[in-house]
């Protein structure tokens, strides 16, 4: 029963930080402004999105990357500058900002990023018209309207996966297909469309995110990429020139989000969140105020640079059409970018202003509507009062033409809004962090208890009932009468509400069994502990020091084994050898082929020299999808089209290995270890690029000798009396290894972000999804034999699993309550970004472990006729 409470608690943690650090900020039923009462400077607005291109490809040299733009910049002038995103660096997130002005709560990756949680507003739906051309993946974000006439203002043309891109170097042909389509639309209404006005053209442009995943950013072949589609770019500028001869033309370059040199985005680093813009048309100030950067276009041509954050793209090109912002967007005018009177951009200011606080008033007015708010705090800088007083100030200044002190008041009234709304969203953080940890603290007290009575009814053979006692059952009823109480009055959302109620079932449980010692173990036994735990949080954030871990480690096994023979020498070369793996630069991102085929030489001489037993289907099946994954890489190699039938025999290899470990055909426990893991390491050759198999067979191979010399240590020490330090160590030992085959081969960010190669053999066309689970499967195989190995061949931890599993949930519950605390929504993305996944990635691992144990204990040690407790003796007669 306690492994379910312990799978279903470490869910609801997995989403407690997403309710405590990051709320949704779309707010629903809000009103549009109406649009500006003047004449816009733009009749119509080009935006292109050229996907996961990096300020620093369009800057580099003087922008001698892109020639023609180039040329374009030095005629028409324009505005040019470095877009900041926001994590994480996907394709949504990025749109989103762009086009609605909002930073998606990162919740949405429960969605899976595709389907949108909750409908929000966007310039598109402002507009009058907006015709759209790009990869239907983000084009459908955009496509989900309410109002009735939606078919006849939207005009959406989407090329689906059918592009196929793999071993395809010309990715820009999927941008060649964009241009191709709005040349023939443009041609083919060259009379309609001058007519309109409030008309968006948005050009989505896939192939350099396409070309930087699979050529990295800083290749030849990246730029060729780049050269086709800069100078399509310029040759629809040409085009839209001539349809629209009225100079009424506003155009926006800019990028979703960046790529690292590795070739993935996700994370928060400065290429990854840098991103470029180029402003130019009708309506934008040639040159707005003065900056401090500047890029040399030629000897004497100088181009100042402007920094903006990417949701300020959304108001400008509202602004820039004479349109409202989209009611969701959070995005601040810059005001010195438009060209137009001082009376324009006072309105277009004022507009934003009132949109901005449209959200601000719907959430004080929810606080408000809670009956007990009288009594808690509230946002002393915009109360009611000063709302009202801000509004009939503008009004007057409106209404006197004193446009300046328009302007200035708007922003003032922006500043403060935008704080406000910031107050209110996360109001119950504080609370919720406090029911978060109660909870956790109370689940390890829970842990504990459990240790105990396993302790108890180890030493004593008696088993104990529950007690809770009635005063504590009485104060447990209170405490729950008086928060869901308070929900209910403050009318707070069912997600704030469960956590805030959560620690009240968590002490219920802890408060079943009693407990006699709070410290399980010795003092001194608790502070080293703590300490190891510490070393582990460390290496989170630099990994090399899990190199040093992982040797102070094998010192202090080795400390207990007597025996001095081949293969302790064998041990301690392979400990050094692995010890150097974190100190080579991450794997991700990193293709080398001699090194790829190397490894597969070294997974089938693996088992002869360990006398591996094998099936003859085994063999059978190995030989032929290594040959057809050596056969798919050199395809990959030299870019040639892979048949369908290479991609077959992958899927059909991964499909027979889940199946064959299912069945046990050797008598011996070890032999079938070693199967399972010829088959699983043959699966993860398959999905490397370089050097990670070597590491993981070489890490499985010392680990199996390490359990061999701790078995010989832990029989003759606990051979008959029980001894809980001894499964801390064990679990630690399991927890060291996991994070060391995290570690071994990359770092933080290569576990959130991905290398397309690793699917060579597997797919053809880019599908995020089919990756990110391949990239699961790659880190969690090594982890699952890590497992197997230490539960098949230790006897210690078969007899005295329960106590190590407990242990385990201990300790990865001390470090995931450490990265709580370290979790942070505010400073630069990258942060905020590695903290969430540190959180994310300790719950996922402890899920894993509790079903990775109890699989290998289904798949490799129970016996048919199962009896709960086996004897040791009984245990080294099987093996
Ligand atoms: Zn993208
Ligand atoms: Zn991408």
């Amino acid at each position: 029963m306690w492994v379910i409470y312990a799978v279903v608690f470490h869910i609801l943690l997995l989403g407690s930080i997403f309710v405590i650090y990051f709320r949704s900020p779309v707010i629903q039923g809000l009103k549009p402004q109406p649009n500006l009462p003047l004449e816009a400077p733009a009749r119509r607005l080009v935006l292109i999105v050229a996907d996961g291109l990096r300020a620093q490809s369009f800057f580099y040299k003087n922008l001698s990357n892109v020639p023609n733009l180039r040329q374009l910049i030095k005629r028409q002038q324009g505005l040019l500058g470095i877009s900041h995103t926001r994590v994480p660096t996907e394709s949504r997130p990025g749109h989103i900002a762009l086009i609605a002005g909002l930073y998606e709560d990162p919740s949405a990756v429960t969605r899976g990023w595709k389907e949108n949680p909750i409908e929000f507003d966007t310039i598109f739906q402002r507009a009058r018209r907006t015709y759209a051309w790009g990869s239907h993946d983000i084009l459908r974000i955009f496509n989900k309207w309410s109002q009735a006439d939606a078919a006849d203002r939207l005009v959406f043309e989407a090329y689906n996966n059918e592009l196929d891109f793999w071993g395809n170097v010309k990715t820009y042909e999927l941008d060649k297909w964009v241009f191709s389509r709005v040349t023939e639309f443009l041609k083919r209404k060259p009379k309609i469309l001058p007519k309109l006005d409030k008309v968006y053209f948005f050009l989505h442009l896939l192939g350099l995110d396409t070309a930087g995943h699979i050529h990295k950013p800083q290749t030849d072949l990246f730029l060729e990429n780049l050269f086709a589609t800069e100078a399509g770019i310029y040759k629809i500028y040409q085009l839209f020139e001539e349809v629209f001869k009225d100079q009424k033309t506003a155009y926006v370059l800019t990028s979703d989000h960046g790529m690292t040199n590795s070739g993935s985005h996700g994370a928060g680093q400065p290429y990854e969140t840098e991103t470029p813009f180029y402003i130019w048309g009708a309506g934008i100030n040639s040159r707005s105020y003065n900056t401090a950067k500047y890029i040399e276009l030629d000897a004497n041509i100088r181009m100042p640079l402007y920094d903006i954050e990417q949701a300020q793209m959304a108001p400008l090109m509202s602004a820039v059409l004479g349109l409202p912002p989209p009611v969701n967007n959070f995005g601040i005018l810059p005001r010195y970018f438009l060209n137009a009177s001082e009376e324009y951009i006072a309105r277009a200011v004022e507009c934003n202003a009132y949109q901005l606080l449209e959200q601000y008033v719907y959430l004080l007015k929810k606080h408000k509507n809670g009956i007990l708010s009288f009594l808690l705090p509230e946002y002393s800088a915009l109360t009611w009062t000063n709302v009202n007083g801000m509004k009939s100030y503008l009004e007057q200044a409106q209404f006197a033409e004193d446009f300046k002190t328009v302007t200035n008041i708007s922003y003032a009234l922006m500043e403060m809004t935008l704080k406000g709304i910031e107050y209110y969203q996360n109001y119950y953080s504080m609370p919720l962090l406090f029911a978060t940890t109660i909870s956790m603290l109370s689940w390890l007290r829970y842990l504990l208890s459990l240790l105990d009575l396993e302790e108890r009814n180890c030493l004593e053979k008696v088993e104990f009932k529950s007690v809770l006692k009635k005063r504590e059952h009485k104060l447990l009823l209170i405490l729950l009468l008086g928060i869901s109480g308070f929900c209910i009055l403050q009318k707070l959302s069912w997600e704030v509400s469960l956590y805030l109620l959560l620690p009240i079932p968590v002490m219920a449980l802890a408060l079943t069994n009693k407990i006699q010692t709070l410290l399980p173990l010795t003092f001194g036994h608790t502070l080293v502990l703590l300490l190891c735990i510490e070393f582990l949080v460390l290496s989170f954030f630099s990994r090399q020091l899990i190199s040093v871990g992982f040797v102070l480690h094998a010192l202090l096994v080795r400390k207990s084994d007597n025996t001095k023979d081949w293969k302790y020498c064998i041990k301690t070369i392979m400990i050094l050898i692995l010890a150097i793996f974190p100190l080579l630069p991450p794997s991700v991102g990193y293709t080398n082929n001699r090194l790829f085929f190397l490894g597969f030489l070294f997974t089938i001489s693996r088992p002869m020299l360990v006398e591996c037993k094998l099936t003859l289907s085994d063999k059978l099946a190995t030989a032929i999808s290594l040959l057809n994954a050596m056969y798919c890489v050199h395809k990959h190699i030299n870019k040639e089209e892979l048949p369908d039938i290479c991609q077959f025999l992958s899927w059909s290899y991964f499909s027979y290995v889940f199946i064959a470990i299912c069945y046990r055909p050797f008598c011996s426990r070890r032999q079938n270890l070693e199967r399972v893991i010829f088959l699983m390491t043959s699966l993860y050759s398959m999905l490397c690029t370089s050097y990670e198999l070597h590491f993981i067979l070489l890490l499985i191979t010392e680990l199996i000798l390490t359990v061999d010399s701790m078995q010989s240590s832990l029989t003759t020490d606990c051979a008959n009396k029980f001894q809980l330090s001894e499964c801390f160590r064990v679990s630690f030992s399991i927890i060291l290894y996991t994070f060391f085959s995290f570690f071994g081969t990359g770092n933080m960010a290569s576990v959130s972000s991905f290398d397309p190669n690793i699917m060579r053999c597997f797919l053809t066309t880019f599908s995020p999804f089919v990756i990110m689970f391949l990239v699961i499967l790659k880190l969690s195989i090594p982890v699952f034999l890590i497992v197997c190995i230490i539960f098949t061949l230790l006897s210690f931890s078969i007899e005295y699993e329960k106590h190590i599993f407990i242990c385990l949930l201990l300790i990865c519950d001390i470090m995931a309550l450490h990265f709580l605390y370290m979790v942070r929504n505010h400073g630069s993305w990258l942060e905020i970004g590695t903290s969430i996944s540190h959180f994310v990635i300790m719950q996922v691992t402890t899920l894993i472990l509790v079903i990775f144990t109890h699989a290998s204990k289904l798949l490799l040690v129970k016996p048919k006729n199962f009896t709960s407790r086996l004897t040791v003796q009984n245990i080294i007669k099987i093996s």
